[in-house]
């Protein structure tokens, strides 16, 4: 049976941008943005030069697509940002980076972060030797990260015994005993998904 894949995949082209939301698709010839790199809808692009303040909402819609969060959950981010000390913008990309969700995509056991999420969700991963089941639970250097033990053949697993996977440097996953490791925090140069969070900064300081 057809299977509809089309809504996520306007969320890149309104965009501009891959924002990875359907996992192996992304990466394969059938992705949207590669066929047709244009915002969806029958106007097809504006001829206007985008505003200042469009330039900084395309930012922010981007960035909160990408992480698949709703407006008051990423705003959230921006808000804990400020309250820290340090640079308001690379401490908001950091708090994503290590949502729960996000970690476990990151690790390769999900193809996207709604995969990750659901992961997540249906109680698999343990923290420390505790099941936790919620996506924006925030890692901290150290903690050690289990799919578990009854868990593990599921079908969403099996394929990545042994396999090796490109991550990030601050993270570490053995696939053969399904267990990883937070090897420190996100820095700045950590996060490679092209987010300008200055423009984001700004929209929200206003
Ligand atoms: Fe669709 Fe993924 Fe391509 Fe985005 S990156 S257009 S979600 S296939």
């Amino acid at each position: 049976m057809a299977k509809y894949t089309d809504a996520d995949c306007k969320l890149c082209r309104r965009e501009g941008a891959k924002l990875f939301l359907k996992g192996d698709r992304c990466v394969s010839k059938k992705c949207a943005i590669e066929k047709r790199p244009t915002p969806p809808g029958p106007h097809g692009p504006s001829r206007r030069k985008p505003s200042e303040y469009s330039i900084q909402l395309r930012e922010k819609q981007k960035t909160k697509r990408m992480y698949g969060l709703l407006e008051k959950q990423f705003r959230g981010y921006y808000e804990e940002a400020e309250r820290m000390r340090g640079v308001t913008g690379e401490i908001m990309l950091s708090l994503l980076e290590r949502r729960l969700d996000n970690v476990i995509y990151r690790m390769g056991l999900g193809a996207s972060r709604a995969q990750a999420r659901q992961i997540v969700n249906h109680g698999h991963i343990e923290v420390n030797g505790r099941r936790v089941d919620i996506p924006g639970f925030q890692v901290r250097t150290g903690d050690v990260l289990t799919v578990r033990e009854g868990k593990r053949d599921n079908t969403l697993f099996k394929e990545l015994r042994g396999a090796k996977i490109v991550m990030p440097k601050w993270l570490e996953f053995d696939t053969e005993r399904f267990v990883g490791k937070i090897l420190e925090l996100p820095k700045r140069e950590d996060i490679d998904l092209g987010i300008k969070e200055q423009l984001i900064i700004e929209l929200y300081s206003k």
